[in-house]
C-alpha cells in the first residue's frame, strides 16, 4: 500500500479546506480506506473539528515530528497520532506550528520536511489529506511537495479567480523544482447557494473558463447551517446530518475522488498509452 496524498489548498481564507478535509477524509473510511488526516495550519482547526478543543495542551504534534526531522532526530509519528471514532487517523496540529515557518526559513531542504516525517506513514494508509493554511508561505510549498495532488475548494466569488491564477503558479513552481508528480485533482465549488442567481452564475462562469484547464468536480457543496454547526460538535456531516444535502454532497465527493483514481490506475497498467 502506498498512499494517495492530497493536499487541500487554497491561499483564501474560509473556503472550506477543513470541513472538506474532515468529510472527504470521513467519507473515503467509510468506504473501507485507511485515511490518514494532517493538519498543517497553525490556526488547528482541523485539529478542534476533529473533537480536541484544546489543541495547545497536546505534547507532541506535527511540529514536533517536523522538528525531529530538522534535528536529524529519529522521528516515530506513531506518538503524536491520534483516532477518530469515525474510523480515521489524525495527525494533529497546535500554536507550536507557527514558528515551523520561520525554523524552514533556514533549514536545509526546508521545502520537503513535511514529505521526509509523511513518508513512513504512506506505507500504512490508502489515503492521506493534508489540510493547508490559508497561506501560500513554506507549510503550504510541504504540503504540496508532499503531495501527488492537490483539490482546491473555492466559494463561487467573482474575487476569486485572481487567486486561483496565484495557486496555479505556486503548483507550477512546486511540480517545475520540487515534486515533478504533483497534479491538480480539480476545483471544489463550496458553500453554493443555489438559490442566489449570482452563485450559479459564478460557477458556470468558472465551468467555463477553468474547465478546460483544470477539472471542476461536477458535486456542488451546497451551502448550509448544518455544516457550519459541525466544527464545533467534533464530528462529521454524516454523523450530524446524514440526510442532509451537505452529507450527501460529501459521499457524492468521495465517489468521484475514488473513480478519479480508479482512471488513473486504469490509464497506468493500460500499455497502449
Ligand atoms: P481557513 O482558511 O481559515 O483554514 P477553511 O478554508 O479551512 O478556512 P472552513 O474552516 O472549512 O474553511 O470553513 C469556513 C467556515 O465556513 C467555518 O465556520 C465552517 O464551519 C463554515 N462552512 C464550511 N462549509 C460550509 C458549508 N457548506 N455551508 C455553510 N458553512 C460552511
Ligand atoms: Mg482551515
Amino acid at each position: 500500500m502506498t498512499a494517495q496524498t492530497i493536499a487541500i489548498a487554497n491561499q483564501k481564507g474560509g473556503v472550506g479546506k477543513t470541513t472538506t478535509t474532515a468529510n472527504l477524509g470521513i467519507g473515503l473510511a467509510q468506504e473501507g480506506k485507511k485515511v490518514l488526516l494532517v493538519d498543517c495550519d497553525p490556526q488547528a482547526s482541523l485539529t478542534i473539528s476533529l473533537g480536541i478543543p484544546k489543541p495547545d495542551d497536546l505534547s507532541v504534534t506535527l511540529s514536533t515530528l517536523m522538528g525531529r526531522v530538522l534535528e536529524e532526530a529519529p522521528v516515530n509519528p506513531g506518538d503524536a497520532i491520534l483516532h477518530h471514532e469515525e474510523g480515521v487517523d489524525l495527525l494533529p496540529a497546535n500554536i507550536d506550528l507557527a514558528g515551523m515557518e520561520l525554523r524552514l526559513m533556514s533549514a536545509m531542504s526546508r521545502e520537503t520536511i513535511l514529505r521526509q516525517v509523511l513518508e513512513p506513514l504512506r506505507k500504512q494508509y490508502d489515503h492521506i489529506l493534508l489540510d493547508c493554511m490559508p497561506s501560500l508561505a513554506l507549510l503550504t510549498i510541504n504540503s504540496m511537495a508532499a503531495a501527488d495532488r492537490v483539490l482546491i475548494p473555492v466559494q463561487p466569488h467573482f474575487l476569486s479567480a485572481r487567486g486561483l491564477e496565484e495557486l496555479a503558479k505556486s503548483i507550477d513552481r512546486v511540480r517545475r523544482n520540487i515534486n515533478p508528480r504533483l497534479k491538480i485533482d480539480g476545483i471544489l465549488l463550496t458553500m453554493m447557494d443555489n438559490r442566489t442567481v449570482y452563485a450559479r452564475e459564478i460557477a458556470s462562469l468558472m465551468r467555463d473558463n477553468y474547465g478546460r484547464r483544470i477539472k471542476v468536480f461536477d458535486v456542488e457543496i451546497p451551502h448550509s447551517i448544518r455544516a457550519a454547526e459541525i466544527s464545533a460538535e467534533g464530528k462529521s456531516i454524516y454523523a450530524h446530518d446524514p440526510k442532509g444535502k451537505v452529507a450527501a454532497a460529501y459521499r457524492a465527493l468521495t465517489q468521484e475522488v475514488i473513480n478519479l483514481e480508479k482512471q488513473r490506475e486504469k490509464h497506468k497498467s493500460d500499455p497502449s498509452r
